[in-house]
């Protein structure tokens, strides 16, 4: 049996997604040449945790940072380090937030600068993939459709369909039943009602489907190290669709609009180098 969120469950669901799409927001101001994924994920904490939330990722299954941040052909599970951004990077930013114990979870694909076009249309059929996957939910349906929807873009666009790795329900824990796989046959797997929470999360590479996991035991590349992209919405089923939790309409506040995103990071270099 899948949980069935209570309208109080949904609003902290609600809060929670609230805070990932702002931190996508705030994140994307920092995704400039020179900046280390390393920087992006203490900038990350510091304003998870302005919002009152934790990060959902930090320590979970003894990851080593706080979010995922994946590059070019990573798939999923890059750890944060201090590697600097090029111009034309393929990245990646899977960011999660808790907010009174429940989780929102939201990865979103961008490029710095401007982007070789075949990277910016896989943006964009990946996205296209995402959004189809949603549009087969509603109470009553099966995952299957979702992942059916999904499939069919993918397949549509020739891309890769990386099948190790799927969405997931969500709630009081980030990662719970049922598995939501990029790839199936409508009308099958588990049946999803008003009030079930879940992740959809393509995972669409250039070219082939196969992975591989590098060294350090997390991060996810693509065998021929084409690029891939990654997009991820935390959903609430409802009576005739979905409600988005992790929405990316949200507005920063005025107050976490940066004017010069370098002056911070020369701030923040400095305060780790003093230390
Ligand atoms: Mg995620
Ligand atoms: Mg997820």
């Amino acid at each position: 049996m899948l949980a069935v969120r209570t309208e109080e469950e949904l609003d902290k669901m609600r809060h929670a997604g609230m805070v990932v799409g702002l931190l996508h927001k705030y994140l994307q101001q920092f995704l400039i040449p020179g900046v280390t994924t390393k920087e992006l994920d203490i900038l990350g904490k510091r304003y998870t945790e302005s919002k009152g939330c934790t990060c959902s990722f930090e320590n979970l299954y003894g990851f080593p940072g706080t979010n995922c941040i994946s590059l070019n052909n990573e798939v999923v599970h890059g750890i944060p380090s201090h590697r600097k951004l090029k111009e034309g990077d393929v990245i990646k930013l899977d960011l999660g937030a808790c907010w009174e114990g429940y989780h929102g979870d939201s990865a979103w694909t961008y490029i710095v600068g401007k982007g070789d076009p075949k990277d910016v249309k896989l943006l964009k059929e990946t996205e296209e993939a995402l959004y189809a996957g949603l549009s087969a939910i509603h109470d009553g349906c099966h995952v299957g459709d979702i992942s059916h929807a999904v499939e069919k873009v993918a397949k549509k666009y020739n891309l890769g369909i990386v099948k190790e790795l799927v969405g997931h329900g969500i709630g009081d824990k980030v990662h719970m039943d049922p598995d939501v796989p990029n790839y199936g046959k409508e009308g099958k797997g588990p049946v999803l009602v008003k009030g079930n929470c879940i992740a959809v999360e393509p995972m669409l590479n250039l070219g082939t489907a196969d992975i591989y996991q590098l060294d350090d035991n997390w991060t996810i590349c693509t065998d021929d190290d084409k690029n891939s992209a990654h997009f991820e919405l935390t959903v609430a089923v409802t009576e005739d669709g979905y409600e988005i939790l992790t929405r990316r309409d949200v507005e920063l506040p005025k107050e976490d609009i940066v004017t010069d995103p370098m002056k911070v990071i020369e701030e923040l270099r400095k305060e780790i180098n003093g230390k």
